[in-house]
């Protein structure tokens, strides 16, 4: 295995069959472009099998991804695809970059959910893109960037449904797509704590409620054990459901 890019939470290995890579899920976390940098234990494992439950949950929605299966705790067997450089963030509930660029406070519930396009680019640190300049740059097509949008919107009435299930808030979250070699797009890359805002429904308290990177990010202490939880409980829902 020939290890092809290594990024901030996973590795990606070239494996015999051309068409399929080996993707590892590491135990560091990094925050604000990197300048933050930790380990949160086990969360490898555990993003990974979250990312693959959700993954599952969604094919059997309807949705194509890029998972083959998964081959060890923390690592899986992908359908190499072209990443599509963009970083697509649908948002419920107002938090983060919404906040600090609009006024809206955390916690404002949106009218609608909304979809927003990032340039997949450390350097410049993953700007957000306006319609005209992501196509300027030829990040993508206009047909696909509506394909994106649908795409976007469903997933997340898919996920909306299930975290709920779990009692979970799903307030905003990012996903990333890839062409595959026929041409289609595929969900890629994970859906983790890592990259959703989940809060929990049984907590009224803005710092408790939170289950995922903002935990970390805001240095609110126990990061393993919201990882923990939201493991178990995405786990323990899906096997009730098969
Ligand atoms: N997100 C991500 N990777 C990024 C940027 C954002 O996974 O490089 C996720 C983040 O975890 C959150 C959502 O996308 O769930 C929206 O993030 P936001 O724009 O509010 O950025 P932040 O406040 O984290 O800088």
């Amino acid at each position: 295995m020939e290890k092809l890019y290594e990024g901030k939470a996973k590795i990606l290995y070239s494996t015999d069959n051309p068409e399929e890579l080996l993707t590892h899920f590491k135990d560091d976390a990094t925050a604000f472009n990197a300048q933050k940098r930790g380990t949160i234990l086990e969360k490898g494992k555990m993003n990974c099998q979250i990312t693959v439950a959700l993954f599952q949950w969604l094919e059997s929605k309807g949705i194509l991804t890029h998972l083959i299966q998964q081959i060890a705790e923390e690592q899986i067997l992908v359908k190499r695809v072209q990443i599509i450089p963009i970083e697509v963030v649908v948002r419920n509930i107002a938090a983060g970059s919404l906040c600090r660029q609009t006024g809206l406070r955390e916690g404002d519930k949106l009218p609608h959910s909304l979809v927003e396009f990032y340039f997949k680019n450390d350097e410049l640190g993953d700007p957000l893109l306006t319609r005209d300049r992501l196509l300027i740059l030829e990040l993508a097509t206009e047909e696909q960037l509506k394909e994106l949008q649908t795409l976007a919107l469903e997933i997340n009435q898919h996920l909306q449904q299930f975290f709920a299930s779990c009692q979970i808030t799903l307030v905003d979250f990012k996903l990333e797509f890839g062409i595959d070699s026929h041409g289609k797009i595929l969900l890629a890359d994970e859906i983790s704590p890592d990259t959703c805002r989940l809060w929990d429904q049984s907590e009224q308290d803005p710092e408790k409620r939170v289950m995922d990177k903002d935990r970390f990010r805001r240095d609110l202490g126990q990061v393993e054990n919201a990882y923990q939880q939201v493991h178990k409980r995405v786990i323990d829902k899906l096997s009730s459901l098969k």
